[in-house]
């Protein structure tokens, strides 16, 4: 293990971008990493405002350095790279840069990060699922991409503002997305796997996205919320006797993949949710 006080000319930083950053836990994952891994690089969070970011972002990546970027800012930080994975592309949305030879290369690792959780949650690919996805935003459209790769059979998609969803259904759907107008259209469904894309849990008094028990049989639950202790829909559903997850595996996971997008190597996974137990057990 390196250790932490060694900070000298050749140290990267690694940034987070976003607004707020105050409330990151990545921080405290990837710098366990870094030090586990023995690399020679530094975690900060930088809050970092819209006519800021663009320039942040292509300074910092250009002096040898990379980041995440985080919410309000993914879809901004796509226009400000020169070379896209498939999965901004996709998306709209880089959560993930680092330089190469003076450009800027960046990728959305909330996809493969969503895959990897899909993968513990269900023990194996989400193949021939058919899936109710809640929500429209980022997170939700990551999941699309991140189910459809998988081989899911159907995605059907709810949203509280019905034109996001179609407009996500557009984007990246085909064949194998449908969209939803409303609860209605739920009565006497089912469905292998719930995935909670909204920010519905995030608050102490949020209600259900929807009530697993009530709205809709469904064998398993991604909640991609995290919090301190369950999220409501992850208690439920437990209760429930189902298979749930909450977000923090996801967030774990799309960490590991930006941690190799930054040093061409994988991280040790353990040590980075062992480094969020420990955050999150913190009052
Ligand atoms: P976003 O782009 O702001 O989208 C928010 C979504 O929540 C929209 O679908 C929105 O519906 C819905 N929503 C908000 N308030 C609602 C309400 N009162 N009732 C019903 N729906 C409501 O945010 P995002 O980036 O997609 O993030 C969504 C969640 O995923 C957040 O909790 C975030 O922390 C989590 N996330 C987790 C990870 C991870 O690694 N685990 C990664 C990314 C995101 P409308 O379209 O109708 O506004």
């Amino acid at each position: 293990m390196r250790d932490v006080g060694t900070i000298s000319a050749q140290t990267r930083l690694i940034a987070l971008l976003g607004d707020p950053v105050h409330h990151s836990l990545s921080p405290f994952i990837q710098n366990r990493a870094f030090r586990e891994e023995g690399v020679d690089g530094v975690y900060l969070a930088l809050r970092c405002d819209e006519v800021d970011l663009p320039g942040v972002l292509r300074g910092v990546a250009r002096a040898g350095g990379g980041g995440n970027v985080t919410l309000p800012h993914k879809e901004l930080a796509a226009t400000a790279l020169d070379h896209s994975t498939d999965a901004v592309r996709r998306t709209g949305a880089c959560n993930t840069f680092w330089g190469e030879d003076g450009e800027v290369h960046g990728d959305n690792t909330d996809v493969e990060g969503l895959r990897r959780a899909l993968h513990t949650l269900l023990g194996g690919p989400a193949e021939g699922a058919r899936v109710l996805l809640l929500g429209a935003g980022g997170a939700a459209r990551a999941a699309l991409a991140a189910l459809l790769d998988e081989g899911a059979a159907e995605v059907e998609i709810l949203n509280r503002t019905v034109e996001r969803a179609r407009a996500v259904a557009r984007r990246l759907g085909g064949e194998r997305t449908r969209v939803l107008e409303g609860r209605a259209g739920l009565v006497d469904r089912s469905f292998d796997l719930l995935v909670n894309a909204t920010r519905l849990g995030l608050d102490h008094d949020d209600p259900l996205p929807l009530d697993p028990g009530r709205h809709v049989q469904v064998e398993s639950v991604l909640d991609l919320v995290y919090r301190a202790g369950e999220t409501p829909l992850v208690r439920r559903s437990r209760e429930l006797g189902l298979r749930a997850m909450d977000g923090a595996e996801m967030l774990v996971q799309q960490g590991a993949v930006a941690f190799e997008r930054w040093w061409g190597r994988s991280p040790s996974v353990e040590a980075m949710r062992d480094a969020l137990q420990q955050v999150r057990q913190e009052p």
